[in-house]
């Protein structure tokens, strides 16, 4: 049989991420754009006030007009949809005059659980975090300089939704299996095994499996626990979809050459948070729904990509990231250093 390449070739893609030299906390008020999804606008907008010769603090504001303006501290209060943030500042002198520390989020493994388990941590914690290796990478921008406290927490909190469910997707079936996806997306409980079996309901499993483009015949209500996965990864696809969409952004650079300069395009997809939705895309890409004949199972056979040197190769076991003992190794070492 032919090996298909991955889909998620795009975890291939390494870059390097700037840490910055010094940074501040700042008191800001987050403003809410007109994006309906509260997590991550993508031009968040943080103000910050800022102090007066007579040490006063101002907002700097615009009017309805678009006019610019300032208001007292004092004055100043919070409008629908706004809060205050802790707002995490890059204060690193000129970066165009310093040589800038770098690391490559691709090359770290288990990126993506540690950023979640960063999101559970308290403020001193994720400060020290920033400190040590540049900002999450909210907005997908290599030259960020700022990110709330607030942000990162809401940000890697969906990541580690996304996470909870490939895992469940993994370890559960059956009515556990739907029970947990119902918890993790905040559904109803019971909605999925209500909708199970039932053809013309839209969110049953024979109903979207025909939307994934899997020839169901008519009559089908034999499925061998392969609904509940449908339904799942259904509703795992819907949840790494924003993401995805906005850290998969291919923006043109012109970059210097041994020999002068070029033009070419880059996947805007460098950051912490991008490289660990990349590794979440790819481990959600692990189980295959296969069919046969009137029946659909999970095939946990299905080539993966390994998580450090990129080969592709056949698991043994459904969690298995590596494709040997030695990278298995390699691994667990650089967590550890
Ligand atoms: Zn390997």
């Amino acid at each position: 049989m032919e090996e298909r390449p991955p889909a998620t070739d795009a975890a291939l893609a390494t870059g390097v991420w700037v840490v910055g030299e010094q940074y501040g906390v700042r008191d800001a008020i987050d403003r809410v754009d007109t994006a309906p999804d509260a997590w991550l606008p993508l031009q968040g907008r943080p103000v910050w006030p800022i102090q007066e010769r007579d040490g006063s603090l101002v907002w700097p504001e615009r009017d309805w007009r678009g006019q610019w303006d300032t208001i007292r501290d004092e004055d100043r209060t919070l409008r629908p949809g706004e809060r205050r943030v802790r707002l995490i500042v890059d204060e690193s002198p000129d970066p165009r005059t310093r040589t800038p520390t770098v690391w490559a989020p691709g090359e770290r493994p288990g990126l993506a659980d540690e950023l979640v388990c960063l999101g559970r941590q308290d403020d001193a914690t994720i400060m020290r975090w920033v400190e040590e290796h540049g900002f999450v990478g909210l907005r997908a921008d290599p030259r960020e300089w700022r990110e709330s406290v607030e942000e990162i927490r809401a940000a890697l909190a969906h990541l580690g939704q996304a996470r909870d469910l490939v895992h469940a997707i993994r370890q559960l079936t059956g009515d556990a299996l739907r029970s947990e996806t119902e918890r993790l997306l905040s559904l109803p409980a019971g909605l999925f095994a209500e909708l199970k079996n039932d053809p013309d309901q839209p969110m049953s499993g024979p109903a979207l499996a025909r939307m994934f483009g899997i020839a169901v015949p008519e009559g089908t209500t034999r499925w061998s626990g392969a609904g509940a996965h449908v339904q799942a990864l259904y509703g795992l696809s819907a949840v790494l979809q924003a993401p995805l969409e906005r850290f998969l952004r291919v923006q043109t650079t012109i970059a210097p050459t041994g020999d002068g300069m070029r033009l070419q395009g880059a996947i805007v997809a460098q950051g912490p948070l991008a490289t660990a939705y990349l590794e979440t895309l790819d481990e959600a890409s692990w189980p295959a729904i296969t069919y046969a004949g009137s029946l659909l199972r999970i095939d946990w056979r299905t080539p993966r990509r390994c998580g450090r040197c990129g080969t592709t190769f056949r698991p043994k076991r459904r969690d298995q990231k590596w494709c040997s003992e030695r990278c298995l190794w390699a691994a667990s070492k650089a967590r550890h250093s």
